[in-house]
């Protein structure tokens, strides 16, 4: 049974996450205290952290930099902050994932369970950079042979495409700017020419995605990078 530790100061929010998280077999903790959460969180063994922005005494934002500090376990932060700013420091600061209230509790459930799936995964294999096969809604990326399939179907990508799609897809959710990407990939410690990554992200999308105008795998960021979406 995994267990599930919710950090959220408004109480009715947090007894319908834990009810319908319970309905799903999770055993459910609360705290309604930044701090006192932050605490059971650090000292307890949770495998999922679902953390408030807005919370007395330690803001969601501290929460989610601290645990990541020491922990690996999934962090999918839920407020009714909407601003793009607020969802991008989450992320920054080491969140996986981002919901907006209000949400339906059925697909915070859904969240929860593919965040710990995925975790299990990277857990069983160990860094989880040594995948051969990253695999997910219809797109098939083979590491090793550098092969890359939408349904089946094979798509040729450049060197350099085949590279930051790979990257990306290995470091899931993770918000990387243009400027990280262009380090990682074309290995310069220098500001190189960074519209090449824009070039190269809808190279990889006029590939990948069904629809350019609404892509289902690499999400921007605006004014900050890409995102590779699980
Ligand atoms: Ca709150």
């Amino acid at each position: 049974m995994s267990k599930v530790l919710i950090i959220e100061d408004e109480q009715a929010i947090a007894e319908l996450e834990k009810d319908y998280l319970e309905l799903y077999d999770f055993e459910v903790s609360i705290e309604h205290d930044g701090q006192k959460g932050l605490d059971r969180a650090l000292l307890e063994n949770y495998d999922i952290v679902i953390v408030d922005l807005m919370l007395p005494s330690v803001d969601g934002f501290e929460v989610c930099k601290r645990i990541r500090e020491v922990k690996d376990i999934p962090i999918l932060v839920v407020s009714a902050k909407k601003e793009d700013i607020d969802k991008i420091r989450g992320l920054e600061l080491g969140a996986d994932d981002y919901i907006t209230k209000p949400f339906s509790p059925s697909e915070l459930v859904a969240r929860v369970k593919a965040h710990l799936s995925r975790y299990e995964r990277l857990v069983k294999s160990g860094t989880g950079q040594e995948n051969a096969f990253i695999e997910i809604r219809g797109i098939k990326i083979d590491k090793t042979a550098r092969r890359v399939f939408i349904n089946g179907e094979e798509k040729i990508l450049t060197t350099k495409e085949f590279d930051l799609l790979a990257f990306l897809a290995s470091n899931p959710n993770h918000v990387y700017t243009k400027e990280e990407l262009f380090k990682q990939i074309w290995n310069m410690d220098s500001i190189g020419d960074i519209a090449t990554v824009t070039v190269h992200i809808k190279k990889i999308r006029e590939k990948i995605e069904l629809n350019t105008a609404k892509p289902q795998y690499i999400e921007t960021i605006w004014g900050v990078g890409y995102r590779f979406k699980v």
